[in-house]
């Protein structure tokens, strides 16, 4: 019988951390102790910016501990998206800040005992090699030599695979284990609720001039409107033992296929995704694709998770909203929260200094909202919100839907999940079920 955990999970040791203990004062508050909170600390204490990160659990113990670690820029087909829907000089940014922040964590990571290797990144299709060359194409557009692998290493036919090289993949806990250490984090703080300039917390408030909200889903309702502008996808993994290695980093162009990467002696299969508190072929699909082309192999770990999904798949990095100047954000990573997470540090780094950053336009969430995303999101909130059944979410009041296979109550509208006792799992929602919902 396999884990239910991550590879991670089991393999790292993690440093602890103090609860705040009183009320104090900092220049910038960090709420949130995931990757991206992480890089923003470690990025503003080298800029020796008073800052101060609160954590409500333990550092990493959110999406980051279940993460597949690739570290890419080659998010899906999304550069021939780009060119079309944002324009040349927008997706040649996109791209070189998802370069640049592969050679960060190089850098970084030349130091630090972290299983980092260097690798290239396919984008693979089963059936379209038209969107392959349309994506080569896109790529050699904006300055990147890119080509495209006839016959990638994978255990089923293909139409190929556009190659990346140069990208990489490591173990993010002992990474951030290590980043962490020397910065001023408090565990175990979690932040209830705000009051001018103040967050309050149960064992103590923190007042500040600027906020980093690093929650994953941000958590303050009133601005951003992130609550429309977001909605959340889980994805499954499973870790394989005695199957192959296939080289390198690899994701299905499709949103819905698998993705794959090895670490150590397993091999990671990805996939089964469906938006949060839908239904979803969960674990069911990969052990399907695990015995059909691996029958040798055996399962030894199995885990899920989520992230944030904007509506034109560019995360939202910079001022949270018109009416919260000194409120920051960085969120909807839409599954490639490595590179986001480091480029969220730089930007927001920058934009506390108040210094100018020539990345930070591309990703400020204040740009336009009208996609048709947006509608859908609508629409799903407004079925929720009317649908009668019981449970009901804590954070806007959807209907919460049962998801058998892990056992929880998962929102559709912004994905917040409970365990079966109601106990809080996944935010937005900011506490457990009330026992009468
Ligand atoms: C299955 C899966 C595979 C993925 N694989 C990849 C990959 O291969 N490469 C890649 O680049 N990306 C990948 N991603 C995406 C990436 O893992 C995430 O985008 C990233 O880990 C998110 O980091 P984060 O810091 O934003 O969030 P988190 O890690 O969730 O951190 C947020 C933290 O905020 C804390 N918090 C929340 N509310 C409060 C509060 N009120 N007070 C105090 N603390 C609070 C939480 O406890 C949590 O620790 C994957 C995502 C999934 C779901």
């Amino acid at each position: 019988m396999e884990k239910r955990e991550s590879v991670w999970n089991v393999q790292s040791s993690m440093p602890h951390f103090e609860k705040l203990n009183g009320s104090i004062k900092t220049d910038v508050l960090i709420i949130g102790g995931g990757m991206a909170g992480v890089l923003c600390a470690y990025f503003l204490q080298k800029a020796g910016v008073d800052y101060v990160l609160v954590e409500g659990k333990k550092i990493c113990c959110g999406v980051t501990q279940n993460t597949t670690a690739k570290i890419s820029a080659a998010h899906g087909l999304i550069y021939n998206e780009l060119l079309h829907q944002a324009g040349q000089e927008r997706a040649k940014r996109y791209l070189e800040a998802n370069l640049k922040a592969v050679q960060s964590f190089g850098e970084l990571c030349r130091g630090i005992d972290c299983d980092y290797k260097e690798v290239t990144s396919y984008v693979y299709s089963l059936d379209n090699r038209k969107k392959l060359e349309d994506e080569a194409d896109a790529l050699r557009h904006l300055g990147w030599d890119a080509a495209i692998l006839e016959t990638p290493k994978l255990p089923m036919q293909t139409m190929g695979a556009v190659c990346m090289e140069h990208q990489a993949q490591f173990h993010p806990l002992k990474f951030a284990a290590k980043i962490a250490q020397g910065l001023t984090i408090y565990e175990d703080t979690f932040v209830k609720e705000f009051k001018d300039h103040t967050a309050v917390t149960e064992s103590g408030n923190i007042t500040y001039r600027k906020v980093i909200f690093a929650t994953h889903f941000p958590i303050d309702n009133k601005y951003g409107l992130y609550f429309l502008k977001m909605y959340q996808h889980r994805s499954y993994v499973i870790a394989l033992e005695n199957a192959e290695d296939v080289e390198g980093i690899y994701i299905d162009e499709n949103r819905k296929g698998m993705s794959f990467r090895n670490y150590k002696d397993l091999l990671f299969l990805g996939g089964g995704s469906h938006r949060t508190g839908k239904k979803g072929c969960c674990w069911q699909e990969l052990k399907e694709a695990a015995h059909q082309y691996y029958p040798e192999a055996s399962i030894k770990y199995a885990w899920a998770a989520q992230d944030c999904m904007t509506l034109d798949h560019i995360p939202y990095i910079g001022v949270y909203g018109k009416h919260m100047p000194d409120g920051f954000v960085a969120t909807g990573f839409n599954k490639w929260g490595m590179t986001s997470s480091m480029i969220a540090a730089h930007i927001l780094t920058d934009q506390i200094l108040e210094k100018e950053n020539s990345y930070g336009e591309i990703f400020a969430p204040s740009r336009s909202i009208w996609k048709l995303q947006l509608a859908v999101n609508g629409l799903e909130a407004v079925f929720n919100l009317l649908t009668p059944s019981k449970p009901r979410c804590p954070h806007l009041g959807c209907a919460l839907k049962w998801n058998p296979a892990e056992r929880t109550w998962d929102c559709p509208c912004h994905g917040s999940r409970f365990d079966k006792e109601g106990r809080l799992l996944d935010n937005p929602a900011n506490g457990d079920l009330k026992k009468s919902s």
